[in-house]
This record gives structure tokens, sequence and C-alpha cells, in this order.
């Protein structure tokens, strides 16, 4: 019953719209114990194992809040240049999911702990800021797994089981003012801030931020308005989106979708969507026409929550040097352009070529291996540079073996391909395959083949014509098997033929 919608070209969309983006994200705590009550938050226990009368909502439980959630959030709140509210309320928020055990999540509402941040993010040498709503703390729910059907959605399911290990740990989430003016840079605007907010989180030592875990995952709000329109569109609410790739995905994909809609003269339905990695587009979820009523009331449970403006000072005190502020030190220690600082921190591999130049290899080469030909090979596979399977030490190995010679850049690219499709370290790939840099007197015997086999080429470069000398440069990089040094080729080519 889904048909596929019309899209219209990225481009052509907001040549014509303006987009209005909106992000919420929402991050694991990376506290031991969950939020109202000792249970570990580890992940990958088996279900239904770190759960207790309080987070399986039991009558009579009492919870008691986890003070490290409370610094941790308070921290993030003052890491995006918020201000921090000297006393709240969590909140009851009221509504009926199996996930949920208490029927009711336990969140903030009217009083968040922090508001009014912000946060910079530079794309195309613009520097767009982000400002921030809000950023509360509330607890997570568990997890609801379809099964018996294809898609491990409800719809064709047999049955569903539920795991609480989840519920109850410390989320926070970190919700962005609607951000407009980003015109054609809408998608890569929403991948950099995840991407900045992220690396912020993880300086700040409060999350372990893996998205692909779900520690760290995003809604992705998308509205368009005609140009010169001043009226923000309707929006649709992509959830759960557990990339920057996919953030920049689900941007993309539904502005082309919106835009054909409005194109059409059709309206864009206010509603939830689900994303879907495998084909980067997303379909229909719940709708939020009618706004859902949820009943929030203060939680009776737990005492406010009123930090001292001396614990705040203290909080502030104590933050790690920002993302950004590290960034600049690491371009100056190295040389780097600030294109090409955006280059590599769009390609996602800025911490990846840090860490490659503290495994020993030179700036420059460090970053033209990952931004010259690694992101290129991510591509192709359709993952992140980090997921390749080659570590920077294994890189700046094969760094080392071609810039002292014993890798010409073709083989070096060939070993590298070799590490990432798991043949083993650098050295154990170049011996398994025999790969080396053809030796001298190789060389000439490669060459005088070369010139005795193309004898009327060879007579044109003797005759001065150095054009003809291509040809035979190619069939001595053939016959070595491409392990040869060009450079040396030439020059044994036109002593031979002077
Ligand atoms: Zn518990």
């Amino acid at each position: 019953m889904t048909t596929t919608p019309t899209l219209t070209p990225y481009d052509e969309v907001l040549d014509r719209y303006d987009p209005v983006i909106g992000l919420e994200t929402h991050v694991e705590l990376g506290t031991a114990t969950k939020l109202f009550c000792g249970c570990s938050t580890e992940f990958g226990a088996d279900p239904n194992t770190q759960v207790c009368p309080v987070c399986l909502g039991l009558p009579g439980s009492l919870p008691v809040t986890n003070e490290k959630a409370i610094e941790f959030t308070i921290r993030i709140g003052l890491a995006l240049n918020c201000s921090i509210a000297s006393w709240c309320r969590f909140a009851r928020k009221n509504y009926f999911y199996p996930d949920m055990p208490k029927n009711y999540q336990v969140s903030q509402y009217d009083e968040p702990l922090c508001v009014d941040g912000r946060l910079d993010v530079e794309v195309d040498g613009q520097t767009h800021r982000i400002e921030i709503e809000r950023v509360h703390l509330e607890e997570d729910t568990g997890k609801t797994l379809h099964v018996g059907g294809s898609t491990g959605r409800i719809h064709g399911a047999t049955h569903s089981l539920v795991d609480y290990n989840r519920a109850g740990i410390p989320l926070v989430e970190i919700v962005t003012r609607p951000v407009t003016g980003t015109g054609h840079n809408a998608a890569a605007v929403a991948r950099a801030y995840v991407a900045e907010l992220r690396d912020l989180l993880r300086g700040l030592g409060v999350s372990d931020v893996r998205m692909e875990q779900g520690s760290l995952r995003c809604d992705v709000n998308l509205s368009l308005m005609p140009k010169g329109s001043d009226q923000f569109g309707t929006r649709s609410e992509t959830k759960n989106v557990n990339s920057l790739r996919s953030v920049e995905r689900a941007v993309r994909y539904e502005v082309e979708r919106q835009g054909a809609r409005l194109d059409a003269g059709e309206r864009v339905v206010q509603e939830t969507r689900h994303f879907h990695e495998d084909t980067g587009t997303t379909s229909p979820g719940r709708s939020k026409e009618e706004a859902q009523d949820y009943r929030y009331f203060p939680e009776p449970d737990l005492v406010p929550l009123a930090p001292s403006a001396e614990d705040v000072e203290r909080l502030r005190a104590a933050l790690p040097e920002p993302p950004s502020a590290a960034r600049r030190r690491f371009a100056e220690a190295n040389d780097f352009s600030p294109l090409d600082m955006e280059q590599m921190a769009n390609a996602g591999v800025l911490a990846l070529v840090e860490e490659t130049i503290a495994a020993g290899a030179t700036s420059g080469s460090a970053r033209g291996w990952w931004l010259g030909y690694l992101v290129g090979v991510a591509n192709q596979r359709g993952c992140e540079p980090r997921e390749l399977g080659i570590t920077p030490a294994q890189v700046a190995r094969i760094s080392a073996l071609e810039s002292d010679g014993t890798l010409t850049n073709k083989l070096a690219r060939q070993v590298a391909e070799a590490v990432v499709a798991g043949e083993g370290e650098p050295d154990a790939v170049i011996e398994a395959h025999g790969w080396k840099v053809a030796g001298e007197d190789e060389l000439v015997a490669a060459v005088d083949t070369a010139i005795a086999a193309n004898a009327d080429t060879a007579e044109k470069v003797r005759g001065g014509n150095q054009g003809a000398l291509g040809p035979l440069i190619g069939a001595v990089m053939s016959s070595t098997g491409g392990s040869a040094d060009a450079r040396r080729v030439r020059e044994l080519l036109l002593e031979r033929l002077s």
C-alpha cells in the first residue's frame, strides 16, 4: 500500500524554497547506573537482567535522582553556552507504550535544566550559529522487538518482545530552535551540527556517543517555505537517525519529497517519519495532526533540582577546551589551511588524520591518504571512513613504506586495499603478495625489452620526439606489474636512447 513518492532534485527545490531545519538530539549519558535507581547501564547484557522495582515501575517503589546525571547535564548545558536553571522540577509525561513500564516517562517539560544556548558550525567557509532552545534530562524507555515478520516492524509481526534494560537510562535531549538561512547547504549544516555536538560531548566525557549503538540519536525536522516568505511551512519529523551520513541523507530526501509535493500543489502532512538506512528514504509513521495530550504534571515522587551557583561555577571552570579551539591548535601545529580543515571535517576524517599523525605519519601524507584516497574507498563501500577496517597506525605504516621507497604510490594503495579487505597487517600483506618495488637490475632489463619490442617508437625518441616516451614508459610499467618507479623508468629510457 505504500507508493513511492515523486521527488524533485535537491538543488532545484532549494532554488525556489528556503529550508527550515530543527534537530532534536538524544544522548544516553555514560553514568554507571540508571537515572533513578542503582541498575547498571552497561550495553549488550542479556535482556531484562539489569532491572529492579524502580525501573520496572512496580507499585510502591520510589525513585532517587542520580547526582552524576544532573552534573553531566549541567556540563552539557554550560558547554553549549546555556543558562542553568537555579530551580526546576521533573514532570510526568503520560502515554501508554509497552516498553514504558510506568505508563509515564519522567522527563522535563516547562522547567528544563538548561535553556538558551548556541553552537557554531562552519560549512563552506561560512559560520552558522545554531541556537539551542533547551537541554533537559529524562529517562529512556525500554526496547520493543517485533518478531516473526520480514521487516522488524510491528506490521506483519507475529509477536513482540520487550527488553527493559534500557528503561531508566539517563537521556539528555538537546533541542535546537528552527535553523534558517542554510540554503543549499541545509543537509551539510545539519550533519556538521551533529558532528560538532558529538565531538563536544565526547570531549566532555559524558557519553560514549556511539551513533551505531544508539547512544546518540537524532530526530530531523524539516520544512520548506517559498523564497521570500517568512511563514514556516508544515514540517515532517524523521525519527531516530543513527549516523552522520544518514542525517545528511534524511534532510536531502525530505527536501526532495516535500519540494515535489509543494510543486504539485499538494500539502505536506505533519507527521513523524521513519528513516531507512538501506535506501536513504523516509516513510510515514504516526500522524501528528492531532497533538497528543501528555497530561504533564510535576513528578510528586522527586524533590526539585536546585543546583547552587557555586556548583555551577565549579563545573564551568572545569570544562575542557571546546573542540573548535582544539581544532585551531591542531591546524596551526600541522600547517593545515582552513580549507584543509573543513574538507577533512566534512569528510569525517579529522580525528583519523590526527591519529595517523600521532602514529608517526607526516601531516601532508596523513591528510593525503584519508582525504585523497580512503574517503573515496569508503564512499564506494557506502560506509564511514572509520568503519573501513584500516587503522590510523596501519595507514601510518603504509605511508612510511611509501616514503622510504619500499612501495610505490600504486603499490601502497594496493596494500591499503588489501588491509581494508581484511588481509591483515601491511607488512604481512606485502610479504604474502610478494609486492615490492622493482630493483634496478629488473628495471634495466624491462627497459631494454621495451625498447627492443617497440623499435619504431624508440627511434622517434632518438630523433628528439620526447612525446614518444609515454608508450615506452607504459610498456615498462605494465611488464613490471606497476611496481616500477615511473620517474626512474623515464631516466633509464632517456639514458638508453640518447
Ligand atoms: Zn533499576
